[in-house]
């Protein structure tokens, strides 16, 4: 595949913003919400992705440091912060918690990180309608147990749940471990306020449905901050569950337990939760189950609800499974994942010195089988101690999210940030050849840029003459989303043949 671009990366700067600069800061958000010392603004130079990380290892950035954190603490701040900015020519990042995966709050130049947690309350709980207005900081675990004492679930749970804010969820088009049943937060969010990159305010007003042209709500779902900033959020939310229930399955292979998701999917039926492991996935949290001995693949799903409907589902999801050779096994695999589905795996393999990632890719069941068989053979080519994993936890009636672990041995520094560079690119170009999607909820950011050139085509051009429409002057998070980059980026990029 021809004209894909591939990262070039360079070593961070240290901009300085003038005294006078802050003050006028400081005289919008009070001083107290400008940080300007060097240990908060290392703090705030990267997110989670994980080539920031391999960069902190040999002291080095993923871009430069911020020039400044501002906190604003409501959307008349934020917009009184983009009109200042506007007015010097001064770059801005939006910033909810930095669990972004991809690089999306990376600072490339000199940009000010706009913090927006002090947006953090619940605006409006209407039961009638069953919607809740939040304001977009919130931070996501204390918006799900205020939802939570009040009988209430928005039904986003992402394992970062703790760790990211509503705005973060929207702004990425995230998804959470209940999306089988409640789905992405795009079909979640009714109705939002942002402020734009020329200073105004906008408005989608929440109602179920409408008819007034492409929608503008949209727009936002995935925007990862490059028009502007949300301020605030309407979302569906539903009645805690009553009951759940559990099974945990043993297929004999991966392509069985593709074609029983598959058809409970296109049998109407809604799990809150279906996972299902390759071998060597399984094989970690399976060890010594008999049932898995012949039957290696795990597959883990939770049925929730009214008692009476969600009984018959699982049932149903039973005989299906059944039909295609699958028993019925022990819940420990089960009762592991639940007391553990907000932990984060990588600090173990990453504090060892080992390289890991992850990249969530869309399929379609046409190709999800001869793509995981690709993806697996050809990274584990790249190295021959390439770990390679994947499951599958997003399932949808026409394909699923294909979750994938890559982990490199201690090496070098140079030599793992070329080959997980090659992982990614290898992984993300087969995506492209078969037809499905290079991101399914982390976003692009800006260590996606490439193949969201690619995957997007004609399509990129549109959002950036609206990106150049709104903010003329690339203030707002520039660089992302694959988008231009701001003068002096420090990643830069160059077409590879
Ligand atoms: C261990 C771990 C597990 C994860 N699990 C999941 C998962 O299960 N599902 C999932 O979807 N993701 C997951 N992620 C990725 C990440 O948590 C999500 O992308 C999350 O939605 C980011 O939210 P945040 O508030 O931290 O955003 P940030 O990282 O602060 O920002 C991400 C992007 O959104 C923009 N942004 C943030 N807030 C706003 C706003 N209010 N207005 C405009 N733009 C904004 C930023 O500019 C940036 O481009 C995981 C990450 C980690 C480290």
């Amino acid at each position: 595949m021809a004209n894909l671009a591939t990262p070039v990366f360079s070593e961070g700067s240290v901009p300085e913003l003038s005294d006078e600069t802050l003050a006028g800061f400081s005289a919008i958000v009070g001083n107290e919400n400008v940080l300007t010392g060097k240990a908060d603004r290392y703090a705030y130079s990267r997110d989670r992705m994980p080539y920031g990380l391999f960069k902190l290892r040999a002291d080095s950035l993923p871009g430069t440091l911020p020039g400044a954190i501002v906190s604003p603490r409501d959307a008349d701040e934020v917009q009184a912060v983009v009109d200042y900015a506007r007015q010097r020519k001064l770059r801005l990042i939006p910033f909810g918690a930095g669990s972004g995966v991809l690089g999306g709050t990376v600072p490339l130049v000199d940009e000010v990180m706009v913090d927006l947690k002090r947006l953090n309350r619940i605006v409006d709980l209407n039961t009638v309608d069953g919607t809740v207005t939040v304001q977009a900081g919130m931070n996501g675990m204390q918006f799900e147990q205020e939802l939570a004492q009040r009988g209430f679930t928005a039904g986003h749970l992402p394992q970062s749940i703790a760790m990211s804010t509503v705005g973060g969820w929207v702004a990425c088009r995230g998804a959470g471990q209940a999306s089988s049943r409640y789905g992405k937060i795009e079909d979640m969010v009714l109705g939002l306020k942002a402020v734009l990159p020329n200073g105004k305010k906008v408005e989608v007003r929440p109602v179920a449905r409408r008819a007034v042209g492409p929608s503008i709500k949209d727009l936002f779902v995935g925007s990862e901050g490059v028009l502007g900033f949300i301020t605030e959020v309407t979302l569906r939310v539903w009645r805690q569950p009553e009951y759940a229930t559990p099974l945990v399955l043993a297929f004999r292979t991966i392509e069985s337990g593709f074609q029983a998701l598959r058809e409970v999917m296109q049998s109407e039926l809604r799990p809150e939760v279906i996972r299902l492991y390759d071998e060597k996935e399984s094989a970690q949290r399976t060890e010594g189950m008999l049932e898995f001995a012949d039957r290696p693949i795990l597959c883990i799903m939770k049925f929730s609800g009214k008692e009476q409907l969600a009984t018959v589902e699982r049932d149903m999801s039973l005989a299906i499974c059944r039909k295609h050779d699958a028993v019925l096994a022990g819940l420990a695999p089960y009762e592991h994942w639940e007391a553990t589905r907000f932990h984060s795996y990588s600090t173990k393999w990453q504090s060892d010195g080992h390289y890991m990632d992850t990249i969530e890719v869309t399929g379609t069941w046409t190709h999800l089988l001869d793509m995981y068989t690709a993806m697996r053979v050809a990274a584990q080519a790249i190295h021959p101690e390439m770990h390679f994993g994947a499951h599958w936890s997003h399932i949808y009636p026409e394909g699923a999210c294909q979750y994938m672990t890559v982990r490199l041995p201690p090496m070098p520094e140079q030599d793992a940030i070329l080959l997980h560079q090659q992982a990614w690119d290898t992984i993300e170009r087969l995506c492209l050849e078969m037809g499905g999607s290079v991101a399914h909820h982390h976003g692009a950011g800006l260590f996606r840029n490439p193949w969201v050139r690619v995957e997007l085509n004609e399509g990129l051009n549109m959002l950036q003459i609206l990106k150049d429409g709104l903010d003329p002057d690339n203030l707002i998070n520039p660089g992302k989303l694959a988008l231009r980059q701001p003068t002096g980026s420090t990643w830069q990029m160059k077409e590879s043949a």
